[in-house]
């Protein structure tokens, strides 16, 4: 049997999972801010055109307005400006191939739930790889902090008079990942790929620098990490095929 056939069989019979990483997408998704000198990335709204009425009686659609990176989505290397220099770095360029990929799930829950600023280092991923085996190029590193079970914008956001708490990663985690272990990107469950403390770290946003700036990707705010195994699970990420896009919302679903 083809390796198609088998995996045909196997999504027939339930043996292989289909496991929803995306979070709904609405007006009340909470958005990164920024410090008030900067740009802000708008939240989504959605306007009628016609709902089977005056301005359409047979059909119902929306206008959409939302920020690229808003809601679980996707970040292309040119989103930062360490990678606005590396070819096919953008949403309709970055070849199929690069959105099917294995995932390494890393679990941090603990580590996130006792402290909400708790930062990934290659001492921790080295403990994982001892016990699940190294992660293999290619792959998807999953962060898993269960931030995505925090009801409501305020406790997922978790800002507080020092600006915003949440988990992520060492700058030395990132450049471990993204040079040592050339993996494909890293995804988290939290607003970005970013500590919510990174603004201020050296240099600021240290995953988003290193990562793009090696032209790996990103996925943020995704959810149901705790339904995926350590490795063996196969994502699939792919963002709007948008123009010169930065990123984009997506649905990303994995296997397992
Ligand atoms: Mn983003």
């Amino acid at each position: 049997m083809s390796v198609l056939k088998q995996f045909a069989a196997g999504l027939a019979d339930g043996s292989i999972r289909v496991v929803d990483l995306t979070q709904p997408l609405g007006p009340d998704t909470p958005v990164i801010g920024l410090p008030d000198i900067f740009g802000q990335s708008p939240g989504l709204s959605i306007d009628v055109i016609s709902r089977y009425d005056d301005a359409g009686p047979g059909w119902y659609w929306n206008t959409l307005t939302l920020g690229e990176h808003t809601g679980t989505h996707f970040d292309a290397p040119v989103h930062w400006v360490t990678g606005k220099d590396h070819p096919n770095n953008t949403t309709e360029t970055i070849p199929a191939s690069k959105l099917v990929a294995p995932a390494c799930v890393l679990d941090c829950s603990t580590e996130s739930a006792a402290n909400p600023d708790f930062l990934l280092t290659p001492d921790w991923i080295e403990r994982w790889e001892a016990q699940h085996g190294r992660i293999p190029a290619g792959s998807w590193v999953l962060m898993r902090t269960d931030w995505s079970k925090r009801v409501g914008a305020d406790a997922f956001l978790n800002i507080d008079e020092n600006g915003p708490h949440s988990p992520g990663f060492h700058k030395t985690a990132s450049e471990m990942l993204a040079k040592e272990r050339d993996v494909i990107g890293v995804g988290v469950e939290t607003i970005g790929t970013d500590a919510g403390q990174a603004g201020g770290f050296d240099p600021p946003f240290p995953n988003h620098t290193i990562m793009h700036g090696a032209g790996k990707l990103g996925l943020a705010s995704l959810c149901n990490l705790d339904q995926l195994p350590a490795t063996g699970a196969i994502v699939f990420a792919a963002p709007l095929k948008i123009v010169d896009g930065s990123g984009s919302p997506l649905r990303v679903l994995a296997l397992a």
